[in-house]
């Protein structure tokens, strides 16, 4: 009779498509274990939307196992010591996991290696970080021949289906997941996420066979805030309901423009955690060197920014397109891609606020808040990452707003504009009772920031 085989589960809570399961199921039967650490991420540790996902998808993940007449085992506090002592209990011979690339994750991995048998797999991107190089053999800093270069590498390789797994049949102690009060409660703010979003693995499948039917048009309609065009598949990658191998290949034998750019988004998320493999305090500190000396109004020390900063989170900028952004973040725990660049752009540049600021609200609030993802993002649209949108290109919110269609989902995020027409919601000149004035017009907001930068410049 062979050992049982431990699988530590993390961002990769999916049967199918599984390394860690796979391998596992092949060298005897399975306990699958996820450990909840609040310590070893630091100050990373996860925001609340992203505590509110991980209990709905821990759930699933432990119904699907039950109906394998198998279960999910749950532990907390560090995970090293945690899974050391799982082994004890059990007799296990080897823990079995998806690599992860975090620092505070690496740091486990090394750890655990230490004091276990430990085999790691690479499951959760399109290509390991790390494997693609330059042509001088160095990693890629700049997401063009990033792109190029997976696709001339021939792309991800073909997902693997579930398999046959055998389980355990005697079962370690597990923590009831709802000791562990991830879900919010005094008070309960999570209505709008409980009514957008479906957690776990046939969720995803489900989100992905939708998106499916819609993908031809992609292109186009992923750029329209009022329309659902994009996949809505972050939250599920972020936390590997569902793999990005999966994803890419669900759209084979499929032709067209749609199609090639959801598959370059796919890749975008690859291009991130290659710069976290890099450089992994990434979304801790600007990556162009010029950037630290920025003249920011800083909100600890400056009371005008500090009530800025409350506007934007709250949705009170008087900029219809941000606060319907900022609004449906708090509300679903998600926002619209074109409308995190406008909203995080207006952040930064009109209100001239650390980028840091944004990305750690955004790491509370998004139910995809993710390391690489984020940070690359919120440097991108600083103008102070690796591949950047220069500072001085300033979005103009209100000509985004019409450009983008914006009229319908402002209305359905800021119910105060509901009544206006198309042609004046993007920029209302009087505002109806309750919507607030604009923390500053655009083009003083836009020569106070281009000011900024040349401080920065003749530095
Ligand atoms: C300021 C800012 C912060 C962001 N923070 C996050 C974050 O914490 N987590 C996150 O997953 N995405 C983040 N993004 C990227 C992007 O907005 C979301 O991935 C996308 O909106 C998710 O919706 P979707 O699944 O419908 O995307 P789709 O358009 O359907 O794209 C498919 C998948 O590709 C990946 N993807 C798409 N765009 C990007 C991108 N620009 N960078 C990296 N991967 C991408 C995502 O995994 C996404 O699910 C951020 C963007 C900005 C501008």
């Amino acid at each position: 009779m062979s050992r049982p085989q431990i699988v530590w589960l993390r961002r990769d809570l999916r049967l199918a498509d599984q390394p860690a399961f796979q391998a596992a199921g092949s060298a005897g039967p399975v306990i699958p274990v996820y450990v909840l650490d609040d310590e070893r991420p630091g100050s990373r540790q996860m925001g609340g939307a992203s505590r509110w996902w991980l209990h709905r998808s821990l759930a699933a993940m432990d119904a699907e196992l039950r109906r394998h007449d198998a279960r999910l085992i749950l532990r907390k506090g560090d995970v090293v010591d945690q899974l050391v002592r799982l082994m004890d209990e059990t007799g296990a011979a080897c823990v079995h996991a998806v690599r992860h690339y975090e620092p505070w994750w690496i740091k486990a991995e090394a750890d655990l290696a230490k004091r276990v048998s430990l085999r790691l797999y690479d499951g959760n991107y399109l290509v390991p970080p790390g494997r693609l190089k330059t042509g001088g053999g160095t990693a890629f800093k700049i997401f063009t021949p990033f792109y190029k270069a997976l696709l001339n590498d021939g792309g991800p390789r073909s997902p693997v289906a579930e398999g046959n797994l055998a389980f355990a049949d005697a079962w370690p102690e597990s923590d009831w997941l709802d000791d562990w009060k991830l879900l919010p409660s005094s008070p309960d703010w999570a209505g709008g996420l409980r009514q957008a979003w479906q957690c776990g693995e046939a969720a995803a499948q489900a989100q992905l066979a939708d998106f499916h039917d819609r993908a031809k048009d992609y292109e186009e309609a992923r750029n329209l805030p009022s329309v659902e065009g994009s996949s809505r598949l972050s939250p599920h990658l972020h936390f590997g309901e569902i793999s990005p191998a999966q994803a890419w290949h669900a759209l084979e034998g499929m032709r067209g423009e749609g199609i090639e750019s959801f598959r370059r988004e796919l890749v975008w998320r690859d291009y991130a955690q290659n710069l976290v493999w890099q450089r992994p305090d990434y979304p801790e500190r600007p990556y162009r060197p010029e950037f630290e000396g920025f003249p920011w109004r800083d909100p600890k020390g400056d009371d005008r920014a500090a009530a800025d900063l409350l506007a934007w989170k709250a949705g009170q900028t008087g900029y219809p397109i941000v606060d319907a952004g900022m609004r449906q973040l708090w509300q679903t725990g998600w926002m619209h891609n074109r409308v995190r660049m406008i909203a995080a752009s207006f952040l930064i540049k009109h209100l001239l606020i650390d980028w840091r600021e944004g990305e750690r609200w955004f790491w509370d609030t998004l139910v995809d808040a993710d390391y690489g993802n984020n940070g690359a993002n919120w440097q991108w649209v600083a103008g102070s990452g690796a591949d950047a949108n220069m500072f001085v290109r300033i979005m103009a919110p209100l000509s985004q707003s019409s450009k983008f269609e914006a009229a319908d989902y402002i209305r359905r995020w800021v119910p105060e504009l509901a009544s206006l027409g198309d042609a004046v919601i993007h920029d209302p000149e009087s505002r109806p009772s309750g919507y607030p004035p604009r923390l500053i017009g655009h083009r003083e907001a836009r020569e106070r920031a281009l000011a900024a930068w040349q401080v920065v410049k003749s530095s």
